[in-house]
């Protein structure tokens, strides 16, 4: 990077937009030296107004933590000691080649962790990297908790990115299920300052139900708060679909003349009626019918599940119903509805609608024939193809900011799975309960030192908005598109040495080569040398970066729009720049074969057999169901070695209800065992009425109490790892998705 690019030492406040969740709030950080002294919310930023929440405050915790890695680490005999650059990549030569020839080039898993999504290099280089491994075994964090949404945006509107968001900020009547966004700042859905919008929300007459087994801290601010058994929503949303049928309360508005596929909707529904879930559901049935006549007579209404509706076994069904129902009731894409954002490095479809559909299934899992839903295996499978004998047996793999033996489900298999692996290069900042396990750990730099600019979340925001900052502090060690760009060469057979500008050249070509590519309707009268001349001053991120936005539908056309965005001029706005509110793009952005919603796909129709048969044969529910749960100040399995965010009283305990409690001998305080089908923990008991009868619940993310960690907080705060119970023999079965909520277990109090 040329030397103006980084600001060294820099005193004085910078702002840029928090990586640390979806919400992407503007943040104002104050450094002294090479300090961060303070960091606070960016009151100018107009999209967040200066929220933030304690986990953005620790960004100068993270960036001076001493156990965050600042080079790579690499195994001899049998411990990971401290390297070069130059030897961390030949280790990776060394270590994939040998595997690769003995076992060829698909006995490579690849892994993604969320902050892939959350920076600016990873986003623009895990195109390539995806490319260059050359392998069907890939697993993100996606068939975690969100698969079940790409599957029914894919089937319904033909885009497996284009996702319904709650116009939250306009809206007179939102229904929430499974989310509990005033802990986790929203999900599929990017609307900082979440707390604030709900509080507005009842000042302009609106109302706020929210469906959850547990009253959550969101549930607790709603107008009503309705409990529903773990995993039933799609039973309940079902009955709401029936009840719309049965009432004449469909109303498809300005789709009607774009929308296939209602009949076998109605015929898929009718036997679900608010009498027949009631018992499966535990809501009653006036509730029900009330909340149907609700959504159906609101001015504008939200229906909005997420991840404790999606992960669980018919979370697909549930995503479906929940689009079912927006579309029913004429809010997809209305103001005030749902609608879908249209960030600015985009440009915007104005066509007729149509296009080339979605399909799955592509390609199969070897061991137990998965699908492929959107070029990915379940994550849940990700173990038995690691440890079955084989052909295609995984024998090496590359995991990028992820850790799956805390954040997949049946952790413990997993664990011996990572252990026995042929070779394993991970891509992480901390040595943490799977990177433990690796050949070799490149740490990505401090994300204050790297370029920042919200590139993917806004494809999910209620609003358009662009922030673009340079790093804070010089980087001690490569870029993060230096050893992205290293991966890939090594990957592609162009060996350790290669220079890293070799690819970072190639993109821009092919991004610049497409832009101008007749077929794609090149905008303007662009020209490749005019083109190049304008990038060449950037830093390799910044290229590609400039490139989209000057392209986008807000962008300069390289000086050919007037007033149009490019990066040198969101630079001059250091606080962002807001482009308004998500605006109406369907039919346009219909891109089913048809040109049409597809509301009844054949993959949908066929998987909800699974659910009648269920209604007919409801599960017996005289056990326990386990639910998980977030927390403002954790941030999956990997916020815990930042001391603020984990002081104080354990918060990794589990909750249930007093008469549960009771009826078990379980005392608050004391200590329990919970067993599943796979595994079992040792947990303290915290009694609440906030928990239905009949469920208890675990926080996600913890349990660092394993040999080898290099996480001394963590290591001091390892509550339990809820993976331990999950199952990885029990998944949604159409998208392939992690069942992570209603898991039966058996708690039995300790002596
Ligand atoms: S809500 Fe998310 S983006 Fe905002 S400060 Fe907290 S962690 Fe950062």
């Amino acid at each position: 990077m040329p030397a103006d690019q980084t600001q060294q030492s820099a005193t004085g406040i910078h702002f840029r937009t928090c990586p640390l969740c979806e919400a992407t709030c503007g943040l104002a950080i104050e450094v002294e030296g090479d300090r961060v002294v303070r960091v606070r919310g960016d009151a100018q930023d107009p999209f967040s107004r200066g929220f933030i929440c304690p986990k953005g405050s620790t960004l100068g915790e993270l960036h001076h933590d001493p156990d965050r890695l600042r080079g790579p680490l690499v195994r001899r005999d049998g411990r990971l000691e401290e390297a070069t650059w130059d030897e961390a990549f030949a280790a990776i030569e060394a270590g994939l080649g040998a595997v690769f020839e003995e076992h060829g080039r698909t006995s490579l898993a690849l892994l993604l962790g969320n902050p892939v999504t959350h920076h600016l290099a990873p986003a623009l280089y895990v195109g390539p990297l995806v490319r260059a491994c050359a392998t069907p075994n890939f697993f993100t964090a996606s068939t975690v908790d969100q698969m079940p949404q790409h599957l029914v945006s894919g089937l319904l509107w033909g885009d497996s990115n284009v996702f319904p968001i709650p116009d939250i900020d306009r809206t007179d009547h939102l229904l929430m299920l499974g989310a509990n966004p005033l802990v986790s700042n929203g999900s599929l859905m990017t609307a900082p300052d979440f707390p604030g919008r709900l509080k507005e929300l009842p000042r302009r007459g609106g109302r706020l139900v929210v469906v959850d087994p547990r009253r959550s801290e969101t549930a607790a601010r709603a107008d009503e708060h309705i409990f529903i058994k773990p995993g039933t929503d799609v039973f309940w949303l079902a009955a709401l679909v029936q009840t719309l049928f049965a009432e004449g309360l469909v109303s498809l508005g300005r789709f009607e003349p774009f929308v296939a596929g209602l009949d076998e909707i109605r015929e898929s529904v009718a036997d679900f009626t608010p009498e027949r879930v009631a018992p499966i559901c535990g809501v009653d049935v006036e509730t029900t019918r009330r909340e149907a006549r609700a959504l159906a007579g609101a001015a504008a209404a939200a229906v909005y599940g997420r991840v404790g509706s999606h992960t669980v076994e018919f979370g697909t069904a549930t995503a479906w119903m929940t689009a079912v129902l927006n579309l029913l009731t004429g809010n997809f894409d209305r103001s005030g509805g749902v609608m879908t954002s249209s960030p600015i490095t985009s440009r915007i479809d104005d066509g007729e609608p149509g296009g080339g559909g979605y399909r799955i299934g592509r390609w199969k899992s070897r061991v137990n024939g998965h699908p492929e839903v959107n070029g990915e295996f379940p994550a849940a499978s990700l173990a038995e193809e690691m440890e079955t004998p084989g052909k295609g047996q995984i024998r090496a793999a590359i995991t990028v900011a992820t850790n799956p033996v805390r954040s997949y489900p049946n952790s413990e298999r997993l664990d011996r799975a990572f252990a026995h692996l042929d070779f394993h290069v991970a891509f992480d900042i901390y040595v943490n309960e799977t990177t433990r396990h690796a050949d070799v750990i490149l740490p990505a730099p401090s994300t204050l030192e790297e370029e920042a600019y919200e590139l993917t979340f806004m494809v999910n925001a209620i609003r358009s908005f662009a922030k673009y900052a340079k790093p804070v502090f010089e980087r001690e060690g490569p870029s993060e598109a230096d050893l992205f760009a290293r991966l890939v060469l090594v990957l592609r057979g162009e060996g350790a040495t290669a220079d890293p500008e070799i690819l970072h050249d190639e993109l821009v070509e092919e991004a610049v080569g497409a832009l101008l590519d007749p077929a794609r309707d090149a905008p303007g009268d662009l020209d490749r040398d005019e083109i190049m001349r304008a990038l060449e001053a950037l830093s390799p991120v910044e290229k590609l970066l400039d490139l989209k936005l000057r392209t986008g539908w807000q962008g300069d056309l390289f000086g050919r729009r007037s007033g149009g965005v490019s990066l040198a001029k969101l630079a001059e706005h250091p606080h962002g720049v807001d482009f308004g509110p998500m605006v109406e793009r369907f039919p346009a952005r219909l891109k089913t074969e048809s040109g049409k919603f597809e509301l009844a796909p054949q993959v949908l129709v066929e998987d909800w057999a699974r659910v009648h048969s269920r209604l007919e044969a409801p599960l017996a529910s005289d056990g326990l169901l386990l639910i998980g749960r977030r927390h403002l100040r954790s941030n999956n399995t990997w916020m815990h070695n930042i001391e603020t965010l984990v002081s104080g009283r354990s918060r990794c305990t589990l909750l249930i209800h007093p008469g549960d409690a009771e009826r078990l001998g379980l005392a608050k305080g004391a200590f329990c065992e919970v067993r599943s089908r796979v595994g079992s923990l040792r947990v303290e008991v915290e009694t609440s009425e906030a928990m239905m009868p009949g469920v208890v619940s675990l926080p996600h993310g913890w349990g660092h109490d394993v040999a080898g960690l290099r996480m001394e907080v963590a290591a001091r705060h390892a509550g339990v790892a809820s993976n331990l119970l999950t199952d990885d023999g029990v998944i949604d079965r159409a998208s392939g998705n992690a069942v992570l909520n209603g898991i039966p277990v058996e708690v039995v109090a300790l002596a």
